[in-house]
């Protein structure tokens, strides 16, 4: 079974500029921009341009050059938000939700990362 994904999620407008956006960084394929309602005081969402569901979606359908270019993304918003240990940052945590069980909100796939503070628990289960 295909992932359908839906032209009229949240992101998908973003993309089409049709909503703002705060922007971090954007590339040929990927753009980062901070979450309106922020878990933690660096709360970045990395995105994919091209149109994928979940993360498993983008990692099996997408093409190297994409994936590349989005982890190379990840990298910088780490470094630039000061967070990644390996420039003396104290770290961060990212966190990709997916579907129904995943509690995912907006059916475009996305990468939160966050920190700027000690996280927490690794999850919670909620009932
Ligand atoms: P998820 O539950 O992983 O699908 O999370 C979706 C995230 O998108 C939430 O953290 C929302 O706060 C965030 N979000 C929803 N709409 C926007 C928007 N217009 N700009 C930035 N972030 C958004």
């Amino acid at each position: 079974m295909a992932y359908d994904y839906d032209d009229s999620n949240i992101f998908a407008r973003i993309l089409r500029g049709e909503i703002p956006n705060n922007t971090v960084a954007e590339t040929e394929h990927t753009l980062a921009f901070r979450d309106i309602r922020p878990l933690a005081p660096s709360h970045v969402l990395v995105i994919p341009k091209g149109k994928y569901v979940t993360m498993d979606d983008f990692a099996e359908n997408a093409s190297a050059e994409e994936i590349v270019d989005f982890m190379r993304t990840v990298a910088k918003i780490t470094r630039d938000e000061g967070l990644s240990t390996g420039e003396g940052g104290n770290g961060f945590r990212a966190i990709s939700n997916a579907g129904n069980d995943g509690v995912q909100e907006v059916p475009h796939f996305h990468l939160h990362i966050l920190g700027g503070r000690v996280i927490g628990p690794m999850i919670q289960l909620r009932d």
